[in-house]
């Protein structure tokens, strides 16, 4: 069996929820979200939900303890056996060093870099706040979120260029145009 370990990363608004859900459709493996299971828990009132809740709507870090917990529980699965996308995990690299101690070998085969600029995203955020109302999306929120990526998150870049594995697309654009760029990058890199 092919196992494909994949992990879409880009800042906040730049649109990786969406493209996860279609590359884990072409790859046949499950997208993970780390912030999906979080706001379902949030949702659904689980203790969980009661210790991350005011940690996300301030836009900060959920500790890596229980993130990486998490994230370990979820690539046990029996669906994640042949492989998945990761949307949202690692964030910073105690997360990734992590990551690396859940898999034997390579933690993951390819890296898709979402790229767009702050302003763009930023006002891709507003917008949707105004749509779907999710509490981590004012505009003060927006922009400490923002702030956490390129601290935290953006470092990532590098480390994954030197592991050889990063995929950069150009997420300005329409929703297939931006799919079908990062089709054609990924399977380039990964020879499927
Ligand atoms: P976005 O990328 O648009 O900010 P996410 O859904 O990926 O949205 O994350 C929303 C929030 O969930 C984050 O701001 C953070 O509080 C929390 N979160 C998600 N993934 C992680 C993670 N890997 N480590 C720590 N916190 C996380």
């Amino acid at each position: 069996m092919t196992v494909t370990r994949l992990l879409i990363i880009g800042p906040p608004g730049a649109g990786k929820g969406t493209q996860a859900s279609k590359i884990a459709e072409a790859y046949g493996v499950p997208a993970i979200s780390t912030g999906d299971i979080f706001r379902a828990n949030i949702k659904g009132g689980t203790e969980l939900g009661q210790r991350v809740q005011a940690i996300i709507e301030a836009g900060e870090l959920v500790p890596d303890t229980l993130t990486n917990e998490i994230v370990q529980d979820r690539l046990q699965q029996e669906d994640a056996a042949g492989g998945f996308l990761l949307d949202g995990y690692p964030r910073n690299v105690e997360q990734v060093h992590a990551l690396d101690g859940m898999i034997e070998g390579d933690a993951l085969d390819a890296v898709v870099l979402l790229e767009a600029d702050t302003d763009e995203v930023v006002a891709r955020l507003l917008k949707r706040a105004e749509i779907e109302g999710r509490a981590d999306d004012t505009e003060e929120v927006i922009r400490h979120r923002q702030d956490v990526y390129a601290e935290q998150t953006a470092p990532l870049i590098e480390l994954f260029t030197e592991r050889g594995i990063l995929v950069s697309v150009d997420g300005l654009g329409g929703i297939d145009e931006v799919a079908e760029r990062i089709a054609v990058a990924l399977s380039a890199k990964l020879g499927r």
